[in-house]
């Protein structure tokens, strides 16, 4: 059976500390599918559209990544893209209560077997997050070592 990952999250925008933890967990699966959740609480900076494109022309180079988006259940979308592990990154410890809250419920409310599987984000990459890039780009910092070079290009350019 292929290994299927989703890695969900809302990449807006997608940075480095992303990249940093599809591209260590791409040798791991047959397949990884960035996929962009659909959250109406969230306001987004950027459209789906734009954040989707960004992914796809970072990882054009790494064939077994894919994006896509999803609303509704991680779970659900997991059993319709027939993924057996969800994909997170771990930077602090506020974030592993977090996800494991979130991991132990999937387990509690899934039908079919879904495995969350962490990797912890590299050491340099650990500060990085989308909002605090929302917030550099807002006030005309450089983000060069914050995105991947299609996200830093796409804005120079605009
Ligand atoms: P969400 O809204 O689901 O938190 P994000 O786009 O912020 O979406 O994050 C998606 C995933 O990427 C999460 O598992 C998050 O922990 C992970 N992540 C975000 N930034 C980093 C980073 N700097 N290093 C490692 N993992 C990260």
């Amino acid at each position: 059976m292929e290994r299927i990952a989703i890695f969900p999250g809302s990449f807006d925008p997608i940075t480095t500390g992303h990249t940093d933890i599809v591209e260590r967990a791409a040798p791991l699966f047959d397949k990884i599918i960035v996929s962009i959740g659909q959250n109406i609480a969230k306001n987004y900076m950027y459209s789906q559209e734009q954040r989707k494109k960004w992914i796809e022309d970072t990882f054009k180079n790494t064939p077994n990544v894919e994006v896509d988006f999803y609303q509704g259940l991680t779970i659900e979308y997991c059993k319709e893209k027939n993924a057996s592990y969800i994909l997170r990154g771990l930077r602090t410890s506020a974030d592993f209560e977090f996800e494991k809250a979130i991991a132990h419920t999937n387990r509690e409310i899934s039908e079919i077997e879904i495995e969350t599987v962490f990797l912890l984000t590299s050491s340099e990459k650990s500060f990085i997050s989308s909002s605090i890039v929302r917030d550099v780009i807002k006030n005309g910092g450089n983000i060069k070592n914050l995105v991947p070079d299609p996200v830093f290009q796409s804005l120079k350019n605009s």
